[in-house]
Order: structure tokens, then C-alpha cells, then sequence
């Protein structure tokens, strides 16, 4: 008799070195050699990404397998063996935890933990009193933090809006090495791809955003709406070098998952990413660093907000900003430090409308045309050629075309986060989990 088993695993990988989708990857030719049967494709969780404690990109992984009794308990060996193999466990923040739970479908507690997990701060505590109420399995390993991101991988079943991601790893002498990406062959990818495919290249630089840097085994990811779409893009990829594995995996990448929309400022919150609406109080400004900084209110309170510097052009739409603009802005929360009140870190802004510039200027010569000059506070102008006066001490309202139109703006994809809904991709979200999956979604 076949039984379905979710492994939630998180919190594998440092600064250093390691990667959790590598050991999905290597877990993946595993499974299937003791006989599972995978039910869906490794699915890739983003969490909260404004946590003080997270980890590099704070992903976890479930792996959703079907199989008998003696398989399922041969999963659970590989499973802690290869967590315990592949994770950095010299490194200070590096707490792996792995969460088992068998049942065909999760209950619904653990889709409810994971959205707050997405969208909140969550405790361990929690999460081993949901594994125990529920007869989940959870080991933790030194803190064993990671059980927090495995339950919540296990929780969050991608059902809606979700993206696909095909990762490509290298083989351990070229790690460490430089990667040989062919760019023109990613360029011709993206044209023949998109908009199925994103975040491919930076528009404004150039850049290539599919590699990662530095001793990370993964050689290049490519992110996109199916898993055909980015199979085939595999394809159209030079990378010279010999790639070791790959595998597609489900995601909320690209998604905005972690944005909650909220009524009013003063249910702002630290960590808590945010989407809110409220006026702009005053001209931005440029502080050092080049980050812009702004605040909005609403009857209810006021929140600053900032536009960090490598979000590039996107913040030449925030400095176009004036009082008595409304918006809608998009993104984390950095709690209050002694330098600087709450602050929302802008990953987009809907500008929903436009205040009127007016500047004044002095009045016109009804002769001549030229300006006319002022004469003393409140006693009116006067034209210096044809010495007409006026007696009114009014300066003349002149209103300004404004250079900004209301509207959506999202900073360069290479400003992004994982989760970040990058423009491409409004009109394509997904609603549903696939139906079936395609044939080789990885190798070996
Ligand atoms: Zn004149």
C-alpha cells in the first residue's frame, strides 16, 4: 500500500558555503532509486525576507513522495544523512531542521503557518506544537531553527500564484571557479522566451541574473511561468563547463507572497511586509549613499519610507514625488533604531495620484512682457524698462507639468528579491496546483 509522505528541511546552508536546493537536488536521484514516486516537483519556499535571523535567501524545501512502507522509512534515513552530510554545521547561523508528515494533503494549521511565515515572524515553539498535535516528525539539528522553514515548506502548497525555477549545478572541481555563462546565448534565450521566462538580464547594466556569484554550487537558475518553458530554455543556455545535475522546481518566486495589504499606517508593523496607502508629507530627499527617503501619512499615523540606492532609476520616480501625493508602496519593515524612525523599504510604489506643482512667479509686464520686479515686500512691481506698477503684491501661481504620471513602478530586476512580482509578470499569475508534471524535470 502506497502512502504519501511530505520532508519540510530548511536552514541548511551559510554564507560560506552550501546550498538547500543542492541537497534537494541530490535527494531527488535518491528518492526515486529506493522506488518514490514524486507527486510534484521539489517545491522551493521563500519565507519572510525581513527577519533579522534569516538565512541567505531563507528558501526551504519540501519534497512531496509516494511510496510503501519500507521505502518511506529508507526517505527518512537519506534524508537526515544528506542534511547532516551537505550542511554547514561549523557556521554560527547554520541551524538545519527537518519536518516529516505523512497524509495525502497538509492540514490546513500547517497552510496557515506557512502564510504567516511568509508574512510574519513565527517562533520554533510553534511550529513543535503543530508537528505534535498533528504526529509530524520534527528533527532539529544544533538550534534546530530550521524546523520552522521545513514545517512551513510542507504548509505551503503552492495552490496559488507560483513560478518555476530549473537549477543547474557544477561539478565539485569547477566550484569556486569562474562561471563560463555564455552571455549572448542568454540573451538570445530571453528573446525567445520571454515573457514566459524572467529576470534573465538587467535591462539597465547588462548584468546576467541567472548566475549567482561566488562558490555557490548552483551554475545558473532560470525562472519562468511553466516547466516546459524553462526546460526548453536549458537548452538555449552556453555554459561551458560539464554540469553535474539539474532539477525544476515549483516556487513563489516572483509571486509578492510576502506583501500584505493593510487599511491604514498605524497597522504597520516591524518585519512585517507591507503594501499600504497613504499621502506623501514632503519633498523627498537624497541622504548619503544616494538612498532617497520620503514619508506618507494617513489619518491614522505616518511612516517613513526609502528607496536604497541600487534600486537605480527607481529612484528617480521617488525624488519626482511631492507633498500632497498619493501612493501606494510596497515592501519590508525595518524596525526603529536610535538613527531612524520605522521605515518601509520600497520594493514597488503605485502612484495613485498626482498633487498640482505650483510655483509663483512675479507678474508680467502688460507692455514689454518682461518680468516685473518687486518693488518691497507688499508694496507690488514694477517694469525697470517701461515703469508701469502693479499695484497688487501677488505673485502669479504658475502650475508645473509634473514629470512623473500615476501608475506602477518596480525597481531593475537586479534590485529584486526572490519574491519580488517583477512586471512581466502581472497578467500571467497562476491560480491551482499543475495537473501532472513533464517528462524529465531533472537529471541525473
Ligand atoms: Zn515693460
Amino acid at each position: 500500500v502506497n502512502s504519501i509522505m511530505h520532508i519540510g528541511f530548511d536552514d541548511t546552508d551559510s554564507l560560506r558555503m552550501g546550498c538547500t536546493t543542492y541537497i534537494a537536488a541530490l535527494l531527488v536521484e535518491k528518492l526515486e532509486k529506493v522506488g518514490l514516486k514524486f507527486i510534484d516537483y521539489p517545491n522551493l519556499v521563500r519565507l519572510n525576507p525581513n527577519i533579522p535571523w534569516k538565512t541567505r535567501g531563507n528558501g526551504a524545501i519540501c519534497l512531496r513522495v509516494s511510496g510503501d512502507a519500507p521505502a518511506l522509512d529508507e526517505a527518512r534515513e537519506l534524508v537526515l544523512d544528506q542534511v547532516e552530510r551537505w550542511s554547514d554545521l561549523d557556521f554560527p547561523g547554520t541551524d538545519p531542521g527537518v519536518v516529516f508528515f505523512c497524509g495525502t494533503e497538509p492540514p490546513i494549521e500547517f497552510r496557515e503557518f506557512a502564510k504567516r511565515t511568509l508574512r510574519d515572524v513565527v517562533t520554533k515553539g510553534e511550529a513543535l506544537r503543530l508537528v505534535r498535535r498533528f504526529r509530524a516528525e520534527a528533527i532539529g539539528f544544533k538550534g534546530g531553527r530550521g524546523v520552522i522553514g521545513g514545517l512551513a515548506a510542507i504548509g505551503e502548497t503552492l495552490s496559488e500564484d507560483h513560478t518555476y525555477e530549473l537549477l543547474t549545478y557544477r561539478r565539485p572541481e569547477n566550484r569556486g571557479k569562474d562561471r563560463k555563462v555564455d552571455v549572448k546565448s542568454v540573451s538570445r534565450m530571453e528573446r525567445e522566451t520571454s515573457p514566459f521566462t524572467f529576470s534573465n538580464i538587467d535591462p539597465e547594466t547588462g548584468r546576467v541574473l541567472i548566475t549567482p556569484r561566488g562558490p555557490d554550487p548552483v551554475l545558473y537558475g532560470v525562472r519562468g511561468e511553466s516547466a516546459q518553458v524553462v526546460r526548453a530554455a536549458m537548452g538555449m543556455i552556453d555554459v561551458g563547463e560539464d554540469v553535474e545535475r539539474w532539477v525544476i522546481f515549483r516556487t513563489n518566486h516572483g509571486t509578492d507572497a510576502h506583501l500584505r495589504p493593510v487599511r491604514s499606517i498605524s497597522e504597520v508593523k516591524a518585519y512585517r511586509p507591507v503594501i499600504v496607502r497613504g499621502d506623501v508629507t514632503e519633498k523627498p530627499w537624497t541622504g548619503i549613499g544616494g538612498h532617497v527617503y520620503f514619508a506618507i501619512h494617513d489619518s491614522s499615523g505616518k511612516v517613513n519610507c526609502a528607496a536604497y540606492e541600487p534600486t537605480g532609476s527607481f529612484r528617480s520616480v521617488v525624488k519626482d514625488l511631492i507633498e500632497g501625493d498619493s501612493v501606494e508602496v510596497y515592501g519590508g519593515v525595518r524596525p526603529p533604531s536610535s538613527k531612524h524612525s520605522m521605515t518601509v523599504n520600497l520594493e514597488k510604489i503605485r502612484i495613485l495620484g498626482l498633487a498640482p506643482q505650483v510655483t509663483y512667479q512675479n507678474p508680467r509686464c502688460s507692455v514689454c512682457g518682461r518680468s516685473m520686479k518687486s518693488m518691497g515686500r507688499g508694496k507690488g512691481f514694477r517694469c525697470e524698462r517701461c515703469k508701469i506698477k502693479r499695484r497688487s503684491p501677488d505673485r502669479i501661481p504658475i502650475l508645473f507639468p509634473r514629470v512623473v504620471s500615476t501608475g506602477l513602478y518596480i525597481p531593475p530586476p537586479r534590485a529584486h528579491r526572490h519574491l519580488t512580482k517583477p512586471m512581466v509578470r502581472y497578467g500571467q499569475e497562476k491560480t491551482g496546483c499543475p495537473k501532472g508534471m513533464i517528462d524529465g524535470w531533472h537529471s541525473p
